[in-house]
């Protein structure tokens, strides 16, 4: 429809739109859960697979497939198949392409649950795991000296915001014959493009900017065609990963005004970060997009924001952390991240309980940590909001 090649936001608004005949401005939602055929022969054609229709919606639906060729195009990847969580995307992503006596090397700051299907749960399976330091390179070339099946890795990380070098552990993986597997999701896929630096599997967690208005969960998973088709699809489609046409639709619409949303955000984010550092109560701050982050040179090299996430330590340990959050007015007390409104958490004993003390000392989570994720309201409103916090301390 249209000839010229268009920008992103364009395309994000009118590429590949499938409008029924009744016109509709926005796109249909096919709340359905089968498909009817014309004939017992077109049913029959479509199981042979030599006819296209619809089969059923844990196979495949119109809503659904719109909102997967719209996160391919945004990722600029061959393929993207979307499942009903963010989980559902790394979980599937992970099991459909390991077996029994391979080996998955993993970051060791990632998000809870996909920690916990590392840790625990492949190896119930007869899958060796191994975790690294996200920046130690002696870690990443001995894990990887030996054949492995996949690395999953999260960058930035959570909740500290370690920024990882996407390409230097994408040669190692690759070596190692591993497809390298990114969660995008505190970048967003505006903020980092993992694939231009060598990654084989995007993972996303729709929930977070891609929804972003605290409304549904969704995963994607993004990768080359045959690798989603031959492998992925098949995992899919047969254990029930499916997303609902409904939350697929609100996802669509999310896509809309995504990349005005996450530079929106990441503008206050950076804002909010200059005013913490040098606030007085605050021991340490981590943000990407600024100079005294620890990787700040790979951040610039390798995201095109520093993101909507802030990591700060305050005064005092929990009780100072406990004293802020509860002084807060406008920013709410949330483990979710990505959403319009600002939300903040104490992973220490949230999201990061269940890893124990130990791995938490080695991820820098101390019990004055708090994890900021920043909305879109006006900044001067944040900003006041973030002094009742520091005058609680
Ligand atoms: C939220 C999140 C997930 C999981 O997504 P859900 O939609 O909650 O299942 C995975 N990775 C990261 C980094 C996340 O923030």
């Amino acid at each position: 429809m249209i000839e010229e090649s268009p920008g992103l936001n364009t395309r994000l608004l009118h590429a590949d739109i499938d409008r029924t005949p009744y016109g509709e401005t926005s796109e249909a939602i096919f709340l359905t859960s089968g498909f009817v055929y014309d004939s017992a022969e077109q049913a029959a054609a479509t199981f042979l697979g030599e006819a296209q229709h619809y089969q059923y919606s844990r196979f495949g639906n119109p809503t659904t497939d719109a909102l997967q060729r719209r996160l391919a195009m945004l990722e600029g990847a061959e393929a993207c198949i979307v499942t009903a969580t963010g989980m559902g995307a790394v979980s599937s992503a992970l099991l459909s392409h390991v077996k029994a006596g391979d080996r998955v090397v993993a970051s060791r700051a990632l998000f809870g649950s996909c920690h916990w299907i590392v840790a625990n749960l492949l190896p119930r399976y007869g899958v060796e795991t191994i975790f690294v330091d996200g920046g130690d390179f002696d870690g990443w070339t001995e894990a990887l000296s030996k054949p492995a099946a996949a690395v999953l890795l999260e960058s930035p990380s959570n909740p500290m915001l370690d920024v990882l070098d996407i390409a230097r552990i994408a040669d190692l993986a690759h070596k190692a014959g591993a497809l390298l597997m990114v969660d995008n999701v505190f970048a967003s896929p505006l903020g980092q493009k993992p694939l231009a630096f060598g990654a084989d599997v995007i993972l996303y967690s729709c929930t977070k900017h891609i929804d972003g208005q605290g409304r549904v969960l969704g995963g994607a998973v993004l990768g080359r065609k045959q690798w989603i088709e031959e492998t992925l699809q098949p995992f899919t489609r047969n254990t029930g990963n499916a997303l609902s046409p409904f939350n697929a639709w609100v996802l669509l619409k999310g896509l809309e005004t995504l990349p005005l949303r996450v530079a929106a955000m990441a503008r206050n984010a950076a804002a909010v970060a200059d005013f913490l550092a040098d606030a007085p109560g605050i021991l340490r701050l981590r943000y990407p997009g600024r100079a005294d982050h620890p990787q700040a040179d790979l951040a610039a090299r390798q995201m095109s924001d520093g993101g909507s996430l802030v990591a700060f330590e305050v005064d005092r340990g929990k009780e100072g952390a406990f004293r802020f959050l509860d002084a807060l007015k406008l920013i709410a007390i949330s483990n979710n991240l990505g959403d319009a409104r600002s939300l903040a958490t104490h992973p220490a004993t949230t999201t990061h309980m269940r890893v124990g003390a130990e791995e938490r000392a080695r991820l820098g989570i101390t019990d004055g940590v708090i994890r900021l994720s920043v909305g879109l309201e006006d900044t001067a409103d944040l900003i006041a909001d973030l002094r009742r916090g520091l005058a609680a301390l």
